[in-house]
């Protein structure tokens, strides 16, 4: 993430605590990790940390917009640090892998309403479902 997370926590007006810091290196290593293998992450490396805590950090880490949260349709949420572009997401419907795709685009709205209802539009959520490759060729249809 190229800054080191304890200032990124300073900038954001957040304490830095070892519970957050442990979040954000788990998040970071991963890719589009959920909250439970946060969690497991971080207890591997500063002990016991609650399942609350590991929300409650994760919470308010995308709140100030260090982590970056997708929602996918019937999956639990994912994390991720690459935070501030607009890329979007591919998802395999069999193995839940989660992949980045560049937006075209690149700023946030990259989609606009036909029709608005007077709501300034700050955000269009763009997640792909399909197959990953490995999944194809499991199924010998690649
Ligand atoms: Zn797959
Ligand atoms: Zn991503
Ligand atoms: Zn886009």
């Amino acid at each position: 993430m190229g800054t080191e997370p304890s200032a990124l926590l300073r900038r954001s007006g957040l304490r830095v605590t070892a519970q957050r810091l442990a979040v954000m290196r788990a998040v970071s290593e991963g890719s589009h990790v959920s909250a439970d293998v946060v969690a497991e992450r971080a207890r591997d490396e500063i002990g016991a940390i609650s399942t609350q805590a590991v929300y409650d950090a994760l919470t308010s880490l995308t709140e100030h917009g260090l982590l970056r949260r997708i929602q996918p349709a019937g999956s639990p949420a994912r994390y991720e640090d690459r935070v501030g572009d607009n890329h979007h997401h591919l998802i395999c419907r069999t193995c839940d892998r989660m992949v980045d795709v560049d937006c075209a685009v690149g700023e946030a709205p990259c989609l606009t309403a036909v029709k608005d209802h007077g709501y300034v539009v700050d955000e269009a959520e763009v997640i792909y479902w399909g197959q990953c490759p490995d999944c194809l060729r499991e199924k010998g249809t690649a």
